[in-house]
C-alpha cells in the first residue's frame, strides 16, 4: 500500500479560498485568478502516491508550488480541498492530538537553512527533535549519537555548529530529522544552499543512507540534475499543477508535453 496518497489537493491563499475553487476547473490561469479575485493558487488539484522506501522528487521552477505542497504533507498549512492519506489515514481530518502523534512518529522535515541553534552543541541540536517525546537525558544522548553516527559526525557531538562547515551543518540537520526514526523525510531544497561539490557529496550520502535505512523521502529541488541523480520518480510542477510524474528516464525520454521537453533539454 502507498505510504503517501495525495488526492486532488488544492491550496488557495487569500481571504475566501473556497470561493476560488469553481474557477480552477476551467482553463483560467493563475495570473487571471489573481487579477480577478486577489487569491493566489499555491497548489492546483495535485494527485500522486508514494510507495514505502521511494525517493520521490518534486521538481519545478521557483513559485511552482513545491514548498506549499510539502507543507501540506505534514499539515503545516491546511489544504483548501482534497485528501492527504499518510499510512492510509487522512491527515486533513485528524485532531491536533493525532496530528502531533504523526509529526512525532511518522514525518520529519529537513530545512534548507539548517535551522540549528547556535548556542547549543551539535548533539543538543539533534536532541531537540526528541525533546517533545519525554525521554530521559541519557536516552536522548544515545539517540542523538546514533543519528550523528549515521551521518558520520559522532566525533563532533560536543562541538558548536559554528565550528562546522555548511555541509556538515546540513548533515546535523539531517541527523536531527533522523533521530526520531521517522518513516517519512520531507526535504525542502535541503541541499540548495550548498556549494556544488559538497552538494554532490550530500546527494551520494543521502543515497547511501537510503540504502541502509529505507525511509520514504520527499525531496524538493528546482535542480534537474539533482532530481535525475537521486529520484526514483520525479513529479514536475508548473504553476501549482503536476505536469508529469515518472522515473527519471521516462521524463527524459518521453516528456509529456512541450513544457517538460524544454525543461529537460539542457541536461547533458
Ligand atoms: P516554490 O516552493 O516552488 O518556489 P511556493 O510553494 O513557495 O513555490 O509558492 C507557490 C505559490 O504560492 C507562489 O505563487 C507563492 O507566491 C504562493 N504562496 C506561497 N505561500 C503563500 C502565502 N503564505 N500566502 C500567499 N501566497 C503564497
Ligand atoms: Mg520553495
Amino acid at each position: 500500500m502507498a505510504i503517501i496518497d495525495v488526492h486532488q489537493v488544492t491550496k488557495v491563499f487569500g481571504p475566501d479560498p473556497e470561493s476560488v475553487l469553481p474557477l480552477l476547473n476551467s482553463k483560467v490561469s493563475k495570473e487571471q485568478i489573481y487579477r480577478e479575485t486577489k487569491h493566489t493558487v499555491g497548489v492546483n488539484e495535485v494527485s500522486f502516491s508514494v510507495e514505502p522506501g521511494e525517493i520521490f522528487v518534486i521538481m519545478g521552477l521557483s513559485g511552482s508550488g513545491k514548498s506549499t505542497l510539502v507543507r501540506l504533507l505534514n499539515r503545516l498549512i491546511e489544504p483548501t480541498n482534497g485528501i492527504i492519506n499518510i499510512h492510509g489515514r487522512n491527515i486533513v481530518e485528524m485532531s491536533d492530538e493525532e496530528l502531533r502523534h504523526v509529526r512525532r512518529e511518522t514525518i520529519s522535515m529537513v530545512f534548507q537553512k539548517f535551522a540549528l541553534f547556535p548556542h547549543r552543541t551539535v548533539a543538543q541540536n539533534v536532541e531537540y527533535g526528541l525533546e517533545i517525546q519525554g525521554k530521559s537525558k541519557a536516552e536522548k544522548r544515545v539517540k542523538a549519537l546514533e543519528a550523528l553516527s549515521l551521518v558520520g559526525l559522532q566525533e563532533w557531538a560536543d562541538s558548536m555548529p559554528s565550528q562546522l562547515s555548511g555541509g556538515m551543518q546540513q548533515r546535523v540537520g539531517l541527523a536531527r530529522a533522523l533521530a526520531n526514526d521517522p518513516d517519512i523525510l520531507l526535504m525542502d531544497e535541503a541541499f540548495s544552499a550548498l556549494d556544488p561539490l559538497i552538494r554532490k557529496d550530500m546527494q551520494d550520502e543521502l543515497l547511501e543512507l537510503q540504502d541502509k535505512m529505507k525511509k520514504t523521502i520527499i525531496f524538493i529541488t528546482h535542480d534537474l540534475d539533482e532530481a535525475l541523480r537521486i529520484g526514483d520518480r520525479i513529479a514536475l510542477m508548473k504553476d501549482g499543477s503536476v505536469v508529469q510524474i515518472g522515473k527519471p528516464e521516462e521524463i527524459m525520454m518521453n516528456p509529456a508535453n512541450k513544457y517538460v521537453e524544454r525543461f529537460v533539454e539542457d541536461v547533458d
